[in-house]
């Protein structure tokens, strides 16, 4: 799960990150008042929308006085905010964050990632900050620092003490940086992370470190215990169709493509979009309806699959372990009637009651293709979206 950046300024700050001063705003009114509230003469206006990359898509600005900051805010509030990382579609921008503008004489990047080969918190870190970090790690992979920290010890002050000297920073500054680091390894380890972003750390005029953006990430997996974190999840910056999946317990990732997919297992699931790519056509989504599917759960995934726009075809493709092709075949007949579906449904069974599930869809007098194989089904897939319809 993701969080907003003024969420996790608010959780780093606790744990000693400095940050610069800042309030929350709804309306250009209430950004305004924040000026006000804040003191300075120079203010940052950012877009809260899960997703970084702003300031290049206009969602960071800064602003010479209240009525700047008002305009600032009203152009952007009720906007989407189309970044290199949201997709075309964009997130809306429903809150802004107003803080005191910094004078800035270096950029840093720096972040927590959790490395899975390792198994290990890894901390990474770069003078080239401020910029796309993956295009450092291209062009410019010397640039970048890593340690690895041994979990039974956690950071170690040499080792932040290592980074700071690897940026390159100046005596005074490599303690502040040892409290920035220690601070985002404690809140990443305690509050059950999977990032940490602060890009760009910076040296301000007067020599201070600031964190002038944050970002966290959490594990889905650990939230149950982790209620306070929970409780910042912002649903209107998800993927909706992803999101009502996911609370009805099936896995989904919506694609560009327009073959629909319901199946059950990950793997069988990717191997079908690979198949489907195989014979030159593209996949909408992955979905895995998962192990004992009833014929609801079925019918709720074509309820899922079937609310993507771009969809010209479906294929199912189920080998049945623990489900059973008569429950699947039933939910397939269900939907039918139900959706009063009009686009193809290419439908490949096999495993458990095979032939139970084959005589459902025979007797229901339902428009099914009927596919033998994977690479069959596949094929007929393409070759349905091809035809442009049924
Ligand atoms: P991102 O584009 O989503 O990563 O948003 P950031 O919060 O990182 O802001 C983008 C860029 O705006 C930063 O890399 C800074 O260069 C600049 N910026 C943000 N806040 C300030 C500030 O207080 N002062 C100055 N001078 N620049 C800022
Ligand atoms: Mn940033």
């Amino acid at each position: 799960m993701d969080i907003h950046e003024y969420q996790a300024k608010a959780i780093l700050a606790e744990y000693g990150l400095p940050i610069a001063q800042g309030g929350l705003a709804y309306s250009p009114e209430q950004a305004a008042y924040r000026t006000r509230e804040i003191g300075g003469d120079k203010w940052v206006v950012k877009a809260q929308v899960h997703s970084g990359g702003r300031g290049k898509a206009g969602g960071v600005k800064i602003c010479a006085d209240e009525h700047e900051v008002w305009e600032a805010a009203d152009e952007m509030l009720g906007k989407r905010l189309v970044t290199q990382q949201t997709g075309p579609k964009g997130k809306m921008i429903s809150r802004l964050y107003v803080e005191e503008a910094t004078s800035i004489t270096a950029e840093f990047y720096l972040s927590l990632v959790l490395d899975r080969c390792s198994e290990r918190i890894m901390i990474v870190a770069s003078a080239a900050g401020g910029m796309d970090i993956e295009e450092v790690a291209k062009n410019n992979p010397q640039a970048i620092v890593n340690i690895s920290v041994e979990p039974a010890v956690g950071i170690q002050k040499f080792q932040a003490r290592e980074i700071a000297f690897a940026l390159g920073l100046k005596a005074k500054q490599v303690n502040q940086a040892v409290t920035v680091i220690e601070a985002c390894y404690r809140a990443f380890r305690d509050l059950d992370a999977t990032m940490v972003e602060i890009n760009p750390l910076v040296v301000t005029e007067d020599g201070r470190l600031v964190a002038l953006d944050a970002k966290m990430a959490f594990d889905d997996n650990a939230l149950f215990r982790r209620q306070q974190i929970s409780e910042l999840r912002d649903k209107s910056q998800e993927d909706p169709l992803e999101m009502k999946a996911a609370d009805r317990g099936l896995s989904y990732i919506g694609l560009d493509g327009n073959i629909g997919c319901i199946i059950n297992g990950a793997g069988l699931a990717m191997a079908t979009m690979d198949m489907i790519k195989d014979a030159g056509g593209e996949p909408a989504n992955f979905l895995d309806i998962g192990g004992g599917a009833s014929p609801e759960r079925v019918a709720k995934a074509f309820n899922l699959v079937l609310a993507d726009e771009n969809i010209e075809a479906i294929l199912v493709n189920i080998f049945a372990g623990i489900n059973r092709c008569d429950w699947v075949a039933e939910g397939i007949v269900q939907a039918m009637n139900k959706f009063e579906i009009k686009i193809p449904v290419i439908v490949r069974l096999s495993g458990t009651n095979v032939e139970e599930g084959r005589k459902i869809i025979a007797e229901s007098g339902a428009e099914l293709i009927i596919a033998e194989s994977l690479d069959e089904a596949a094929s007929k897939s393409v070759a349905a979206v091809a035809g442009g319809g049924a």
